[in-house]
């Protein structure tokens, strides 16, 4: 039998509320959010359970931002980082390189949908990006970027350049260059959007006609910080021929719906769409901080070939631990059938949380694969569904404008009791604060 939720008393627990008071008095602020009901502090994560400082076991429908992908406590992983950190914990990734890092850079070569591609290695998902903002500079000796209204990159100055949330840009604003261009994203299900992808490809196309100091344009194949933004089919063609047309960079950003989320490999894959440069991180490393920038020949041959000191790395480029760690997750997923499972889930998905339309206060169902969107009539309301659901033994996020997105990313392991028995409790959650 699979492991279920198993929630006792008061929810947050003592030793998490404990915990809550110490990191409140410690953390910068602006951090964590700490209340009276939120959050718990987990301890330990086993597949698609985690458990609290007080014992209390929850099924995590969030994989923990989309990291744990292959599971919580996956002993593969586990063991390939404890073997690496006693053989070699860190090496001199740019001047002296380990083993393994070759074997990853091969390995990421060979599952990206990306034409001959060059590999750099970084630690978080911000730097995967810059380096695809830094290399297009290079490759095109244009500035500008076209980026997504909702768009959500990372919270570093360089990918604030071009994030289309504008809370995390507004304090640091006069600190910005100025360089992302922005447009609408548009999506599959919202009534405004009923003739497809034609009106926001025509937008694009207006923005590169007008700035023809764009030299990338950058997006998610389908928006997550958003809201789970699915755009309708057809839209990453267009966006792949527009940039064809007029020699952009296609750059996408896969880090939180590669590696098998949405039911392909990638999610470009499912419209047959080669970017020229492909961002990856969260569940790459199964836990360990790796992520990377895969980019065409031409785009890594617009870097000098380093003399000595490489103009762009940093400490933890190709730490050997997260590259074992990202081989033996890579082989997990392949050797579990992983993208196949959250493929097949997605008519089921699709079917089972349909039902919840029926609540009022759910305005909205949509998403791919294992990841989906719920949205709430309003934040207020999604919030009180995230608290109820924890109580009940249920972790989910929210996401979108105003938090009124309940996000669904589970790992892909998650077995069907699971899911069921989590998706009933969700759902008798959304009913309870939707009333
Ligand atoms: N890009 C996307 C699509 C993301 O979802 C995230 C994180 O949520 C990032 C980039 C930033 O990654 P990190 O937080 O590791 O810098």
């Amino acid at each position: 039998m699979s492991d279920l939720e198993r929630v006792q008393g008061e929810i947050p627990g003592p030793r998490s509320r404990a915990l809550a008071a110490a990191l409140a008095a410690r953390e910068t602020r602006g951090v964590t959010y700490v209340a009276d009901d939120f959050p718990v502090f987990w301890r330990s994560g086993n597949g698609a359970t985690v458990e609290d400082v007080d014992g209390n076991r929850y099924l995590d429908l969030t994989a923990a931002f989309g990291v744990a992908l292959t599971g919580h406590g996956n002993t593969a992983v586990a063991e390939a980082i404890a073997t690496q950190a006693a053989r070699l914990a860190h090496g001199m990734g740019d001047v002296h390189p380990s083993d393994v890092k070759v074997a990853l850079l091969e390995r990421l070569a060979r599952v990206a949908p990306v034409d001959d591609p060059r590999v750099f290695l970084c630690s978080g998902g911000s730097e995967s990006v810059e380096f695809a903002l830094k290399s297009a500079m290079l490759a095109t000796g244009k500035p500008g970027v076209l980026a997504f209204d909702g768009a959500y990159h990372g919270l570093s100055y360089g990918t604030l350049e071009i994030g289309g949330i504008e809370k995390f840009r507004a304090p640091w604003r006069e600190q910005l260059r100025g360089f992302g261009r922005f447009v609408t994203f548009p999506h599959a299900t919202a009534a405004s959007d009923a003739g497809g992808a034609g009106a926001a490809l025509e937008e694009v196309e207006r923005a590169l006609r007008a700035a023809p100091e764009i030299g990338a344009l950058v997006a998610e194949p389908i928006q997550g910080r958003a809201g789970v933004i699915v755009p309708p089919d057809g839209f990453l063609r267009g966006l792949r021929s527009l940039c064809d047309e007029r020699g952009v960079l296609l750059v996408l950003d896969e880090i939180y719906t590669g590696f098998g989320r949405t039911g392909t490999f990638f999610a470009c894959e499912r419209e047959g769409v080669r970017p020229d440069m492909l961002c990856v991180g969260k569940a790459l490393g199964g836990g360990f901080p790796i992520s990377a920038t895969l980019v065409t020949r031409a785009v890594a041959d617009a870097w000098a070939p380093s003399q000595g000191e490489a103009l762009h790395t940093s400490t933890y480029l190709g730490n050997p631990m997260g590259c074992a760690a990202a081989l033996a997750n890579l082989d997990h997923i392949e050797r579990r059938g992983l993208v196949a499972r959250a493929r097949a889930a997605e008519p089921a998905l699709a079917e089972r949380l349909g039902r919840l339309r029926s609540i009022a206060g759910v305005r909205d169902i949509r998403g791919r694969g294992m990841l989906w969107g719920i949205e709430f009539r309003d934040g207020a309301t999604a919030n009180a569904c995230v608290i109820r659901a924890l109580q009940k033994g249920v972790i989910v996020l929210q996401s979108g404008p105003g938090g009124a997105t309940v996000t669904l990313a589970p790992p892909l392991v998650i077995d069907d009791a699971q899911l069921a028995r989590a998706l009933d409790l969700l759902e008798s959650a959304a009913a309870e604060v939707a009333a």
